[in-house]
């Protein structure tokens, strides 16, 4: 799924209030909006955008992000201050970790390439691409 193929970042982000920044150096693997009712909750938006980079590429340069097991394997950590959600991880033979597109200090550095879940996306709510749909969680699942 990734048409972006060996595109390097070299990024900053952090959530709203500034508690947490972290830094991503090193190759992205994917990229993608999540429409499952997981993200919509934890969120409280009809979708998140994700990118996906090896676990070593991202560092917590400040703060410390909490950790919410939101399913039997993944957990999400995100501000306890400001509540912004900024990772996605498996918490059994993790590789590679998530992190929300929205929440890089410049989100347009990176863009998405495809739909996951779509089965639970929001009627009224949809984007005007032609990119890749999958009803469920897609053929690349780590
Ligand atoms: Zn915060
Ligand atoms: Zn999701």
């Amino acid at each position: 799924m990734n048409n972006q193929p060996n595109k390097q970042l070299q990024v900053n982000g952090g959530c709203l209030c500034g508690a947490v920044r972290y830094r991503i150096e090193g190759e992205l693997v994917d990229a993608g909006y999540c429409h499952c009712r997981l993200c919509q909750c934890s969120s409280g938006a009809p979708v998140l955008a994700w990118l996906t980079v090896q676990q070593e590429a991202l560092t917590i340069v400040q703060g410390k992000p909490k950790a919410y097991k939101s399913s039997a394997h993944y957990q999400r950590k995100f501000c306890s201050q400001c509540g912004t959600q900024l990772i996605f991880r498996k918490t059994t033979r993790p590789r590679t970790v998530d992190i929300t597109i929205a929440s890089l200090d410049k989100p347009a550095a990176v863009v998405p390439e495809y739909h996951i879940w779509t089965d639970s996306r929001i009627p009224w709510f949809d984007t005007n691409d032609t990119l890749c749909r999958y009803a469920d969680a897609g053929p690349d699942v780590d």
